[in-house]
């Protein structure tokens, strides 16, 4: 299939970039997505990763500060034992680390100093349990900001006893600093956790020893308030979830507390917390044992048709084993570029057809010459156009090949049109067939003319149809032998299209192309029904002269011997007669005698009857005349005599001029011509001058036409009686001719006599009435 390169450069220009814009929005769509989850994975990341970084920052310093006083206690620094120094150690310490809730210190002897934050009198309390010669005494002292006592009581009824809360005995028993597990402060009722480390006291033994323990109590609601700062998305959260599953950080800190039957508060369980999506999205890692995780776990969840993104981050230590989980809705992160690339769908989209109707317009424009040129050829090539009209602008190649394609249609078009007035001027009738179907494609006027027909009336029907209907059908070629051109020749009867006949000399050529398949029937058409008419008629005239000439010659015999035979027949009678009379004179006579004489008379008498009737027999075709045209005759004369003159070298001439029509039987003067004619050609071809020729002329004079048949033969012979009938000097000749001529010429009015003719040869004219009058019979 050949494709057009309009519609190439449609689909190379428009169809192609609107591919291209497509595939890159697309492309960008899907990678957009992934890229947007990604990012939204990498945040929760980094979420998870500052959460553990901060918490890591928040405890961090209650370690610090904790085995700090441990050892300026150890070191003795700060004597242990008196409850004042270390009071403001922890006093400073408070002021430093906000996130401190309380720091104390319990020794063996079961003294304690605890200075913590307060809501009551002062800004900072202070409880100290001393025990001095086995008293002891709780001294609780409230303080501001710098120090100073804003209040002091005692307490009597503190029954408090360090040395036997879970933080001195596990500090104790491990010899190091521990970590409480989260649990929420009874004084302050926060969430938090402490830390103890102890005071080693090297003996002399070297032996170690306990002297007492340093405690931190550590405030983390500070981390949930952290974490509701957080931004993850716009909706998304974060929260820490302790090895145990509780959940001991969450944006929303009232979440995080649930008091039991017996009153005191605990964390609530990731399983239980308030937060519907933090429970679908950990609750099941948590009861699949996976919490803490081992190491930074992405995953995707649905709640409630939505899609959420989460991450699980591994526990921040051995000694603070929380896991930092958070998750955000995909949405958060993807709204904005779904929104987007709805946007971009719809500029590419514009881009599009604006790129595409570009495309259009550039394929356009590229397209337009070549269409242009395209066109100028169709109508140079239909003859529409002049091919030398100049080319519209275009492109170098395509005016090369408008050279070539010009220089070929004007050879083409000079071809055509030689063949074409060839065609349309000839004298004979053309015409072009289709090879396969048999109908005519073109015809010159002269076949029109011929047949009748118009050449649209023969361009609907098939050439059988001009054949005669009672003649079998001309098949020009056989369609089933093909491969070498032929010719035929036929003489074929035709109906024109009045329903006259007509004769007809047809030559047909098949024409092939290339391939060997026949193209089409280039034909030729001659009328020769006037050829064949005269054909006929020399045919006839021929036949009815020679009938002609052996009754003229039969007739011309019996009227001699008629003419011959009269007198002696006369003679007999008469002397039968008179020998009868004498006889009757002499008296002699017997009956007998007289009878025979009788006879002889009577049959004499008879005989001479019978020649006269035999004469006037001979006489009675005086012919039916008519009305002819000599001229015609002349020529149809020579037609007949043409073999015989061109045998002898002789050439017949015919000067006649214009001549009224002659009134005779034309049949009869065809047979004075054809005698004249025959014994000039015989004369001239007995003789031997360079100078052959047989001349016939004609001149009217009066109501008469002279008819005159000279030849440049040796004239007539010495001692031949001309008209004479039986005279001759040829061998084979019967000297019938010229004495028949006569009387056909006396016959039909007219006379026919010699004369010679100089220098040599010899001439014989004869008359003829001039026709339109009153025929007069000869004598
Ligand atoms: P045939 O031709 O049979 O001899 P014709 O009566 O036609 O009889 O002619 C008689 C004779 O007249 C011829 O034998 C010939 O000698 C002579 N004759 C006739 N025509 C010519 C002529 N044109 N030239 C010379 N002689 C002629």
């Amino acid at each position: 299939m050949r494709t057009s390169l309009g519609a190439l450069l449609v689909i190379g220009l428009a169809g192609l970039q609107f591919i291209a814009v497509l595939a890159v929005v697309f492309s960008s769509y899907v990678t957009s997505e992934r890229a947007l989850l990604d990012h939204a994975r990498e945040l929760l990341s980094d979420v998870g990763t500052n959460t553990i970084a901060h918490s890591r920052g928040f405890v961090a310093p209650a370690q610090s500060a904790a085995e700090l006083s441990a050892r300026l206690a150890r070191d003795r620094v700060i004597a242990s034992d008196v409850p004042e120094l270390m009071e403001q150690l922890f006093f400073q310490q408070l002021q430093l680390a906000p996130q401190f809730a309380g720091v104390y210190y319990g020794s063996e002897e079961g003294d304690f100093v605890y200075v913590m934050r307060s809501k009551g009198s002062g800004p900072f309390r202070t409880k100290i349990i001393r025990h001095q010669g086995g008293v002891r005494t709780t001294e609780l002292i409230w303080r501001d900001d710098k120090f100073n006592v804003i209040a002091r009581w005692m307490d009597p009824d503190d029954v408090y006893e360090p040395r036997q809360r879970p933080w001195y005995i596990r500090a104790k028993d491990q010899m190091t600093t521990i970590w409480t597990d989260p649990y929420i402060f009874f004084s302050s009722q926060q969430p938090g956790i402490t830390l103890a480390s102890p005071v080693i006291d090297r003996q002399e033994t070297g032996l170690e020893g306990v002297r007492g323990i340093v405690g931190v109590d550590i405030e983390i609601s500070d981390i949930s308030d952290f974490l509701a700062n957080l931004r993850i998305g716009s909706t998304g959260r974060a929260l820490i979830i302790h090895a145990n599953g509780d959940v001991i950080a969450h944006p929303d800190k009232s979440l995080l507390k649930e008091q039991t039957a017996d009153g005191t508060l605990h964390f609530v369980d990731i399983a239980h917390i308030d937060d519907p999506i933090a429970r679908a999205a950990f609750a099941q890692l948590e009861a699949d044992g996976q919490v803490p995780v081992e190491q930074e776990t992405l995953s995707q969840f649905n709640y409630n048709g939505e899609t959420y993104v989460s991450v699980v981050m591994p526990p921040m230590s051995d000694k603070l084993p929380w896991t930092i989980a958070a998750y955000a809705p995909e949405s958060d992160f993807t709204a904005a570029i779904k929104q987007n690339r709805l946007t971009n769908i719809w500029i590419a989209g514009a881009v599009a057809v604006l790129t595409a109707i570009a495309g259009l317009a550039l394929a356009n424009y590229i397209h337009k010459p070549v269409r242009a040129f395209a066109v100028r050829s169709a109508l140079v090539a239909q003859g529409e156009l002049d091919p030398s009209d100049p080319l519209p602008a275009t492109y170098e190649e395509l005016e090369k090949a408008n050279e070539t394609l010009m220089q070929q249609i004007a050879a083409r078009r000079e071809t055509e049109m030689e063949y074409g007035s060839t065609f349309a001027l000839s004298s004979r009738g053309m015409a072009q067939i289709d090879a396969q179907t048999g109908r005519f494609l073109r015809v010159n006027e002269k076949f029109s003319e011929i047949t009748g027909y118009s050449a649209t009336e023969l361009s609907q029907m098939p050439f059988t149809l001009l054949g005669h209907p009672k003649d079998p059908p001309v098949l020009l070629f056989d369609n089933d032998q093909r491969g070498t051109p032929r010719e035929v020749n036929h003489e074929m009867r035709c109906l024109r299209r009045d329903g006259e006949a007509f004769w007809a000399l047809v030559n047909a050529i098949l024409i092939f192309n290339q391939e060997g398949k026949p193209l089409h029937i280039v034909l030729t058409m001659d009328d020769i029904t006037s050829a064949k008419q005269t054909e006929e008629q020399l045919a006839e005239l021929s036949k009815d002269l020679s009938n002609l000439a052996r009754d003229n010659t039969m007739g011309q015999v019996a009227a001699g011997l008629a003419h011959e035979l009269n007198q002696p027949l006369t003679a007999i009678a008469q002397n039968a007669d008179s020998a009868l009379f004498a006889a009757q004179q002499m008296g002699g006579a017997g009956h007998g005698l007289h009878e025979t004489l009788d006879e002889i008379a009577e049959q004499a008498l008879r005989a001479g009857e019978i020649i006269r009737a035999l004469r006037a027999f001979i006489r009675r075709d005086e012919g039916c005349r008519s009305d002819f045209d000599l001229s015609e005759l002349v020529s149809q004369t020579q037609r007949l005599l043409s073999a015989e003159s061109r045998a002898a070298g002789v050439s017949v001439i015919a000067d006649l001029g214009a001549l009224p029509a002659v009134h005779a039987n034309r049949l009869q003067i065809a047979q004075v011509l054809v005698n004249l004619m025959r014994n000039a050609i015989e004369a001239v071809a007995e003789g031997d001058d360079l100078d052959r020729r047989v001349i016939v002329e004609a001149k009217v004079d009066g109501n008469e036409v002279h008819v005159c048949v000279s030849d440049t033969g040796p004239g007539v012979a010495e001692g031949i009686t001309l008209f004479a009938e039986f005279e001759t000097t040829k061998a084979a000749g019967m000297g019938l001719g010229l004495s028949i001529c006569r009387s056909i010429c006396l016959a039909n009015g007219g006379r026919l006599w010699h004369q010679p003719r100089e220098p040599h040869g010899a001439m014989f004219c004869f008359t003829l009435q001039v026709g339109g009058m009153e025929a007069t019979q000869a004598a």
